[in-house]
């Protein structure tokens, strides 16, 4: 007799274990599900499977490296300046964009991988009592062409090269770029007559990297970027990476030069 009672509780004893690490196993997965959602996010819209390789600390965050990949120029993490330039194959995806802008009665494109991040961080601001449209977006190699050449024609190759970026130098040729203005009828008008306010520029240093966006051509840090001071300007790399810069207080040429080194000079 007390030999079965003591079986049958020593049965129950195992039956309970078993049940906690069930429980357990079931809350350890649904706790990677939640870390990787973002990453499945990234990864569904570049359509590659979320494979994280590396971690990196960005300032004080600790973020993760999905795919090398990501570097790549039709990527999101593409770094493009002055001495990255863009092949002259490259065609990004594009969307028409969904907010207010400038030269109203023509279209004006994003890459399509932005768009709803931009529509979010435009209606953000809304509330917020800013009201903003884009003063330009997507640029081709074609458009960048002839800016340039229009420069050279007039101020010669030397101050052209202090002040317009080169065919393929450009971040707006990649539609991941966009300059911000302050809602106002003359700028949807035309587009040279857009400027941004120092309020709204203000909320967007505060509120952009949220909705995936980073200022790229910080104050003070012409020396990194090559490209004067430029609050209206900005760039698209994904709330992850984005809110890391941004923290960080560093130039997007100071984090790849970290997070993949040797990029700067091997392309
Ligand atoms: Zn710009």
């Amino acid at each position: 007799m007390r030999i079965a009672e003591k079986k049958s509780s020593s049965a129950w004893l195992l039956r309970l274990l078993l049940l906690l690490l069930v429980i357990t196993c079931i809350w350890a997965i649904s706790k990677l599900q939640a870390v990787g959602q973002q990453y499945d996010d990234l990864s569904s819209q570049l359509s590659k499977q979320p494979i994280v390789i590396a971690s990196e600390q960005i300032g004080d965050t600790r973020i993760k490296i999905p795919s090398y990949d990501l570097f790549d120029e039709e990527n999101i993490w593409v770094l493009v300046s002055r001495d990255q330039l863009l092949s002259s194959e490259f065609k990004p995806e594009l969307s028409d964009v969904t907010v207010p802008h400038g030269d109203a009665n023509s279209p004006m494109k994003v890459a399509t991988v932005i768009s709803d991040s931009l529509e979010s961080l435009v209606n953000a601001a809304k509330a917020d009592g800013h009201d903003l449209m884009l003063s330009s977006a997507h640029r081709s190699r074609e458009d960048q062409q002839r800016t340039y050449d229009g420069f050279v024609a007039e101020s010669g190759t030397e101050l052209a090269n202090l002040y317009v970026l080169p065919p393929g130098g450009s971040e707006h040729q990649t539609g991941l770029a966009v300059d911000f203005s302050s809602a106002s009828t003359p700028c949807e008008l035309d587009s040279d007559d857009c400027s941004l306010s120092t309020s709204d520029a203000a909320w967007l240093a505060d509120n952009a990297s949220r909705f995936g966006f980073i200022l790229r051509y910080p104050e003070g840090k012409t020396s990194a970027t090559s490209v004067r001071y430029e609050p209206w300007h900005y760039r698209y790399l994904g709330p992850v990476l984005a809110q890391a810069v941004d923290a960080s207080g560093l130039t997007y040429e100071e984090v790849i030069e970290q997070i993949v080194p040797g990029y700067l000079r091997s392309r």
